[in-house]
């Protein structure tokens, strides 16, 4: 994925609806997952392609996530006030180059 001037999304259309909160499309940063929100506002549909790009997005790191907290002793649904700052955002995958 090549990231365009200021943000980290695939093309400026996705960054424009991510940050908008109108829209029912999701980003999120901690497992770099992009969804469609269904109308109950919590579940939602996890998107494979850029619905303005059709760049194919990067698969989501949900394993990744759970397999590194977990290595740090730490329960993540039990645990989950222990979870480190670097894993509740994005910065623990950039910072590992994923
Ligand atoms: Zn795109």
């Amino acid at each position: 994925m090549t990231a365009s001037e200021g943000h980290d999304q695939c093309c400026d259309q996705m960054a424009y609806a991510v940050a908008d909160e109108d829209l029912y499309l999701l980003y999120i940063p901690k497992s770099r997952e992009w969804g469609i929100r269904y109308r109950d506002g919590i579940s939602y549909s996890q998107i494979e392609y850029c619905p303005w790009c059709g760049a194919k997005l990067p698969k989501d790191l949900w394993d990744e996530w759970y397999a590194r907290v977990e290595q740090l002793g730490i329960d993540p649904i039990e645990d989950h006030d222990k979870i480190p700052e670097a894993f509740r955002g994005d910065r623990w995958w950039k910072e590992a180059g994923l």
